[in-house]
């Protein structure tokens, strides 16, 4: 029997935080909206990504302050109570044992609701133009229909290199990481970039004895200014992990299940631990997507333009799996973008207006590490305006010199670097690396998407004593 179509004018396959902000940007503009979800809505971000991570890193980064403060470092004189970590942990993540995957999404799938969004859950297959099949939890089949879009949002999963032994060896992947039940007493991490480098500080302070991070860039953090990786090193030495930067990984060895796991290297050195956390990169989930019905090639990113349109007219994606920026933030503003862009095209109406072209996905893309010390950076470094053959002239400060920094804890160490293109006289980019910085990366955000010519920027009267003076130190070191 043939089975009937149900129609929508969007639909939305993945229901992370990109996915829920396409379909509720899509049903603001006055069209009709599914989400396809096959695990829970919030996706990755909420369950075993930004949200577990970020509850397991803070109380670390808040001891770590409270001991460098005379006065309150008497006060504190225990160690982390782990558990009552991992226990706050749980629930920002919602975490049921009964539930599926683990964790009640039943928040946002109430949100779905009351936004007028119909959420299908189930996983969902391109079938051909403007169609897509759901393979639903109970094995059955839907078949969805748009009027006008659908939209991807599938995002990434962990990548497992084709390393002899590794994927036999059961490793951590990020999923595994955040959601621990404990920190293991020994933890090799295969990758030095964000998701390695904030686990392996997590672990130790809640108690893994050792922490190795093994990477075959020369640096952790390889996408940073060189700068940041310099202070966390020195701040990972000190916290006691080791790292090991510039050697491949040869072969995985795990005789036992659940045994320790032996990372072993080409040079031949060799690293055990009860666990080893694989953090190397993401692979987008296109492979099982039904791409090849509509002429795209499965396992790969789905290309976008500016205003998120993959192909065809009809065929959207937005979040990770675009492969332009991998970071909630960016993925959300790509959602905004081409849910309105659905709804102008839908309605005839112009669909170039204000916040109609993901324009800074190129060179204005704000990141905040939440490691002790933090990273944070918006738009250029250095090397990548110099990549640009943009004329750079860079500034650096030292943000213990700052007044606020300098009262915030004792012996504050930190670093600020200011990327101008001298010719039009602006700031191209930002980086700050230090405790407390999160929040001073949106002003660089403003002043880099804005623009802002620096003798403008100098009316821009940083608060005395806050660590947002570095601005006026970086400004006067420029010249002003
Ligand atoms: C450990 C870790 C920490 C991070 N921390 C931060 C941070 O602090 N800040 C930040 O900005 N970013 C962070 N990120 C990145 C962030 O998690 C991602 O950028 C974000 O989750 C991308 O959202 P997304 O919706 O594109 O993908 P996802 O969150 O992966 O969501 C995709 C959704 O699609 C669903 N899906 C996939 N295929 C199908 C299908 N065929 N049918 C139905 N449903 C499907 C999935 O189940 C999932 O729910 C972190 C990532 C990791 C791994």
């Amino acid at each position: 029997m043939a089975q009937e179509e149900q129609e929508y004018d969007v639909i939305v396959i993945g229901g992370g935080p990109p996915g829920e902000n396409a379909a509720a940007r899509a049903r603001r503009g006055g069209l009709s909206a599914v989400l396809v979800e096959h695990e829970l809505v919030g996706g990755e971000c909420s369950y075993w990504a930004c949200m577990p991570s970020k509850a397991l890193l803070r109380p670390v980064e808040l001891l770590a302050a409270a001991r460098r403060l005379p006065g309150v470092a008497e006060a504190v004189t225990g160690e982390l109570d782990a558990r009552a970590v991992f226990d706050r942990r749980d629930r920002f993540v919602g975490k049921d044992p009964d539930k599926p995957y683990g964790h009640d999404d039943g928040g946002q799938a109430s949100w779905l609701e009351s936004t007028g969004i119909d959420l299908v859950r189930g996983h969902g297959l391109l079938a051909g133009e403007k169609r897509v099949e759901v393979v639903t939890p109970d094995d059955g089949h839907r078949t969805l229909a748009a009027r006008h879009a659908v939209v991807l949002a599938t995002g990434t999963g962990a990548t497992v290199p084709p390393l002899p032994g590794l994927r036999e060896a059961r490793p951590w992947t990020s999923r595994q990481a955040t959601n621990a039940e404990e920190a293991p007493g020994r933890l090799v991490v295969l990758g030095g970039g964000v998701v390695g480098c904030e686990t392996a500080q997590a672990m130790r302070a809640l108690g893994s004895a050792e922490v190795t991070v093994v990477d075959s860039a020369p640096r952790l953090l390889p996408k940073q200014e060189p700068v940041a990786a310099e202070l966390l090193t020195a701040a990972f030495r000190e916290a006691g992990i080791d790292i090991v930067t510039g050697v491949s990984a040869k072969e995985v060895r795990r005789p036992r299940p659940g045994g320790s796991v032996t990372l072993v290297l080409e040079d031949g050195r060799e690293f055990v631990g009860d666990e080893l956390l694989v953090a190397v990169g993401r692979t987008p989930s296109t492979a099982d997507l039904g791409l090849e019905t509509v002429g795209l090639e499965p396992g790969r990113y789905v290309e976008v333009d500016d205003s998120m349109h993959a192909l065809g007219g009809w065929l959207y994606a937005c979040g990770d799996v675009t492969g332009r920026n991998l970071l909630t933030h960016m993925g959300k503003y790509q959602a905004r973008v081409a849910g309105d862009v659905i709804a102008a095209r839908a309605a005839g109406r112009p669909d170039d207006g204000r916040g109609m072209r993901a324009v800074a996905d190129h060179d204005w893309v704000p990141q905040v590490v939440f490691t002790d010390p933090q990273v944070g950076s918006a738009g250029l470094t250095e090397e990548q305006a110099r990549d640009r053959e943009l004329p750079v002239r860079v500034i650096d400060y030292e943000l213990g010199k700052v007044a606020g920094a300098s009262l915030l804890v004792d012996g504050y160490s930190g670093h600020a670097r200011m990327v101008v293109d001298t010719e039009r006289g602006v700031v191209v980019g930002a980086t700050f690396v230090g405790a407390d910085i999160a929040e001073l990366v949106h002003s660089a955000t403003v002043a880099v998407v804005g623009e802002v010519p620096l003798d403008r920027l100098w009316h821009a009267v940083p608060s005395y004593p806050t660590i947002s003076e570095v601005w006026l130190r970086l400004l006067e070191a420029y010249g002003l």
